[in-house]
């Protein structure tokens, strides 16, 4: 594939590198060929290669690569966010006059998207309680097309009926998106289960250290694939090589960090559980999670690494709590390698009315922990430290 016909850009790169252990790094936005006909081959997919990064890039199809592993797809592709591959889905699968459905405890900018942007372009929307079989029936129109729906909502944790989504959009004839960001391949792998789209903010969990804004999407049929390639070019979603590559070094870890953060999360929520500071402690592993059957039953023994809780007290204690937790940060995010708290109802529910959020849980007393990969000890620790301090 060289064409060596550049005095200004001769190829210098040795022979041999391709044994490199580590994946290099292949910012190049062009690919050259020798001819037109060569050209051709790779649009119409008869040569393999690359055209231009806006179309794909090496970075992004190796990363993708073993995102598909993980989750049994093919074809997955990367997007520069999370919210680019849902919004890939939806401008890709929805036009004028369609409806769509999504579980009233979406991602908040998945909600925004929906019932913000999407309807300036002519699309309906129902939100619905996904924990709710009937709710889900009776929510479907004529002309649903498509339901995104998340296994554990955020920051709730409660498990979505899937059973009931898949049923449901078997017999109505409409797609299933699954945005797996929470739950993770290792917790559930929705192809297996009847999705027809699967999504991740690979920011969180699969990167892991906050330090790559980065999508995926996987459809099981190959036209929706092409679909979404079609989109994803087209308005520009590309994902950036150097993103890809520092997020593929983490995903090489990813088993190992999502296994030591389940577990300390695990012990972390019984430890709040017991805590006579903490008024409720949610995690789907505990047995007072309003869906702790269906957690095992979709997750096994997979509960993940996110647990919430919530303490007595207004604003002001919430901040006291914040403040006096050393050791562990304070931030709007999830799926990094260190603990991360975060305060719902002034972040990610903050657009919520106040009396919304009462009726969600989400008091002023609510946290939400991203537990992360230090000794289970020490965040036990640092937890019991910040709640005994509280007046
Ligand atoms: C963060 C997140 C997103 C959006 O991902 P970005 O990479 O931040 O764009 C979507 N869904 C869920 C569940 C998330 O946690």
């Amino acid at each position: 594939m060289t064409t060596d016909k550049s005095a200004l850009r001769p190829k210098t790169w040795p022979e041999g590198s391709d044994s490199a252990l580590g994946t290099p790094l292949q910012p190049s936005v062009v690919y050259t060929t020798q001819d037109a006909d060569a050209l051709d081959a790779i649009y119409e997919g008869r040569a393999d290669g690359f055209t231009y990064s806006r179309e794909g890039h090496p970075n992004a199809r190796s990363l993708a690569a073993r995102i598909d592993a993980l989750e049994g797809a093919e074809g997955g592709i990367m997007t520069g966010s999370g919210m680019g591959a849902i919004s890939a889905v939806l401008l890709s699968q929805l036009s004028a006059d369609d409806h769509v459905i999504g579980s009233d405890q979406l991602y908040g900018r998945s909600l925004r998207l929906i019932t913000q942007e999407l309807p300036r372009m002519g699309v309906e929307y129902s939100l619905v309680d996904a924990t709710d079989a009937g709710a889900i029936e009776a929510a479907v129109k004529g002309n649903t097309k498509l339901m995104l729906v998340e296994v554990v909502a955020n920051p709730t944790l409660r498990i979505a009926d899937m059973e009931a989504v898949y049923r449901v959009a078997r017999n109505r004839g409409f797609l299933v998106a699954v945005d797996n960001t929470f739950t993770t391949p290792l917790g559930y792998r929705p192809f297996e289960h009847g999705a027809d789209i699967v999504i991740h903010s690979v920011t969180k969990l699969l990167g892991g250290h906050s330090d790559a804004m980065l999508g995926y999407v996987a459809a099981r049929d190959e036209r929706h694939r092409a679909e979404l390639d079609g989109v994803i070019a087209s308005f520009g979603q590309t994902a950036s090589p150097y993103d890809c590559w520092t997020a593929e070094k983490g995903l090489l870890t990813f088993p190992l960090r999502y296994a030591q953060a389940s577990a300390n999360a695990a012990k972390l929520a019984r430890f709040l559980d017991e805590s006579p500071k903490v008024v409720r402690a949610v995690y789907p592993g505990l047995p007072s999670h309003p869906d702790h059957n269906r957690a095992g039953a979709l997750l096994g023994e997979n509960f993940g690494n996110m647990v919430s809780f919530a303490i007595e007290g207004g604003r002001e204690t919430a901040n006291q709590f914040a403040r006096a937790l050393s050791g562990v940060h304070f931030g709007p995010t999830l799926g990094d390698v260190a603990t991360v708290v975060s305060h719902s109802a002034s972040s990610s529910h903050r657009a919520v009315p106040e009396d919304e959020r009462q009726k969600l849980g989400i008091t002023q007393g609510f946290f939400r922990i991203s537990v992360g990969i230090e000794d289970a000890d020490f965040l036990s620790a640092r937890f019991d430290a910040a709640l005994s301090a509280l007046k």
